[in-house]
């Protein structure tokens, strides 16, 4: 894996497999057993739950609160990255709104610059209406130290960034989290756990639109908030069925079904990635390949160190505007779309699609121009790709 040691990660403490990563994709054994033992966990697709008299209970009441199936799936993702508890959302944005209600008027958090732009959304609209503030700062190049107020409860960031690839060192980050007693948050949607476990690396909380990878193929939206603390979790449980934006069981089980394959997409993913980025870097046609694979990316020692793979994300520039949007409109073996993470390649234009919402100067700053596409490469056949990829370019290049 690009000379990048596989590190196999213990099983977190209590747990009883000790094994691959690839292993506990399969989901053995960590919630609540199925009576009949069925390999595939049943969708309990179910409301409510009847107790035979008052006081009796099996530990489920209503489904907004609690599901067998979510329960199941919860305990997958948690031992995916090693936290001790992970909570399904009805989507990435559930999982952060309900996240961003752990704060009060007067809180301050120290946000990335380079963020989902959903995310950003969220922010800057609902969550600045509640009273919560917000700092925007590089924390792939500034330490935050000076930013914080007695106010700061939290610094969330992503690693690497969407669409511009910046890499934060999160071990790093986190002695100074832990020094000003604020939560680090990171989205950890871009790598996944199969390449990245952020709790290791001393984050209190990973969020992930399971929409992306861990479903995997561009049939359910969910999303997650994991965590290593109890209380942590009570908080967000009590958010979670408070104001009930749960995954359901159906979902649920879809999510479940895409994790069994996470490690072979994963490795398969990066792989035509390393591939396509090397091509793309030998086009005449492409002004600059934003890969954190490239060695002379600046992120890439510091993910050298704390992943174990550089995902399957490229943002690339090509030489005009008029050129990227032929590129959108001539693509035909994968799809002009938003989103990323499945199965299938897309290509997405993150200054009218993902970014439109971001303010247009810090988008600039941002290097988000209208030469900017951005790959999520799939694991279809990698000759394909490049084949198709050749194609739209000399249709580009000779209109
Ligand atoms: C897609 C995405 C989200 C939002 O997730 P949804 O499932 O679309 O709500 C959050 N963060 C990142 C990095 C994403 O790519």
């Amino acid at each position: 894996m690009n000379g990048q040691e596989k590190k196999e990660t213990a099983a977190a403490p209590g747990k009883r497999w000790d094994v691959s990563f690839e292993t506990r994709c399969q989901g053995m054994d960590l919630g609540i057993e199925d009576q009949y033992h069925a390999i595939s966990y049943p969708i309990y697709q179910t409301a409510t739950f009847s107790h035979r008299e008052a006081g009796d209970t099996e530990g489920y009441h209503y489904t907004r609160a609690h599901n067998p199936t979510r329960q199941q799936l919860e305990s997958i993702v948690a031992d995916l990255e090693n936290g001790t508890a992970a909570l399904a959302f009805a989507s990435g944005m559930a999982a952060i709104g309900a996240l961003m209600e752990l704060f009060s008027p007067g809180d301050h958090v120290i946000i990335d610059a380079d963020l989902y732009g959903g995310s950003g959304r969220l922010f800057n609209t609902i969550s600045k209406k509640n009273g919560v503030t917000f700092t925007i700062a590089d924390l792939s190049a500034q330490s935050p130290e000076a930013l914080f107020t007695p106010a700061t409860k939290a610094v969330y960031l992503e690693t690497p960034t969407n669409p511009m690839m910046h890499v934060t060192d999160i071990a790093a980050l986190s002695k100074i989290t832990r020094e000003k007693n604020a939560l680090l948050i990171v989205d950890n949607t871009f790598l996944s756990p199969y390449f990245q476990n952020p709790l290791d690396l001393g984050a209190d909380v990973v969020v992930h639109s399971a929409t992306k990878y861990l479903g995997g193929h561009h049939d359910t939206i969910g999303g997650f908030l994991v965590v290593k603390e109890k209380k942590l979790e009570e908080k967000l449980r009590y958010i979670s069925m408070t104001v009930g934006s749960a995954l359901s069981p159906f979902d649920c089980w879809l999510t479940m079904r895409g994790i069994r394959t996470l490690a072979v997409r994963m490795e398969r993913a990066e792989k035509n990635a390393i591939e396509i980025a090397n091509w793309l870097q030998k086009s005449p046609h492409v002004k600059k390949v934003i890969y954190p694979g490239i060695p002379s990316h600046p992120g890439y020692e510091v993910m050298k160190r704390q992943s174990r793979g550089f995902g399957a994300m490229i943002s690339f520039e090509v030489e005009s505007k008029e050129f990227a949007l032929s590129v959108l409109r001539n693509v035909e073996l994968f799809y002009f779309a938003e989103s990323l993470g499945g199965t299938v390649t897309l290509i997405t234009y993150p200054v009218t699609q993902t970014h439109a919402e971001v303010p247009e100067d810090l988008r600039e700053k941002n290097g988000i121009n209208d030469r900017l596409l951005r790959l999520s490469v799939g694991i279809e056949g990698v000759q394909d790709l490049i084949g198709e990829l050749d194609r739209v370019f000399a249709l580009a290049a000779g209109q």
